[in-house]
């Protein structure tokens, strides 16, 4: 049960979950793969609203050119380790949540050995050969997971029930077989406030996803445009031929 301290540093969510919602909440534990642009305020969410831990994978250092959308980071931390300043802030801000940095990039070779037990896998990356991993990694190993991408001022997002709906390849995988995806050569532009939006609604559909909520982005894409501020829920299905 809660402490009283928990009581009320939860108290404006437990107007709308219940205690034991919020109890079984801190007892999860989700795995998040990258954090930058996608994965600073879903993180930020994810430790903000209390769960009961936090893994993130993340190998890379901070450079001037993250600090535009990845808001976890100042520039006086530029050249530092991403996974020790977030580790750091994360801890200060929720010291309910236990964060696990593994310095590492995660491949088709050492996922069994990262990820251990999860109850929920979530892709923060920037690349499409992570996504597709993340997603099969999720089906492998039977994890519910949400995949999501941005790019300019748009953005998609997906959730999968492993085995049950539309994976990730359904969508995007018909034509590609396993292991050669190509990312475009060099960086694509990006709006900050894009990864903002959609990092932020990664963190609805994990904790939707913990509770088992109805809602959520299960055989359905929501393509998101800024731009013209329309959101476009595109009704996705399972893909006979898919490896899911
Ligand atoms: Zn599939």
């Amino acid at each position: 049960m809660l402490t009283d301290v928990q009581k009320e540093r939860y108290a404006r969510q437990l107007l709308e979950m219940s205690e034991e919602q919020q109890s079984s909440l801190l007892s999860k534990k989700v795995v998040q793969v990258g954090i930058g642009g996608l994965g600073s305020p879903l993180a930020y969410y994810l430790v903000a609203m209390g769960i009961g831990k936090l893994t993130i994978i993340e190998y890379d250092d901070i450079s001037l050119s993250n600090l535009n959308r990845q808001i976890m980071y100042s520039t006086s931390e530029i050249g530092s380790f991403k996974g020790k300043i977030s580790k750091d802030k994360l801890e200060a801000l929720n010291s309910d949540v236990e964060i696990e940095v593994i310095e590492e990039k995660l491949t088709q070779k050492n996922y069994k050995k990262i990820i251990r037990e999860a109850d929920y896998l979530v892709d923060a990356s920037d690349n499409a050969k992570t996504k597709f991993l993340v997603n099969d990694i999720g089906l492998d190993l039977n994890i519910p997971f949400t995949i999501a991408g941005v790019r300019e001022m748009e953005g998609q997002i997906m959730s999968v029930v492993p085995h049950e709906t539309a994976c990730y390849r359904c969508v995007f995988g018909k034509v590609k077989p396993k292991g050669l995806v190509n990312n475009p050569p060099g960086p694509l532009g990006i709006y900050g406030f894009t990864a903002g939006v959609l990092g932020a609604m990664q963190a609805a559909e994990v904790i939707k996803g913990l509770l088992k909520m109805d809602g959520r982005l299960l055989n359905s894409m929501l393509m998101v445009d800024l731009l013209y501020m329309q959101f476009l829920n595109v009704k996705v299905s399972k893909n006979n031929n898919c490896i899911c």
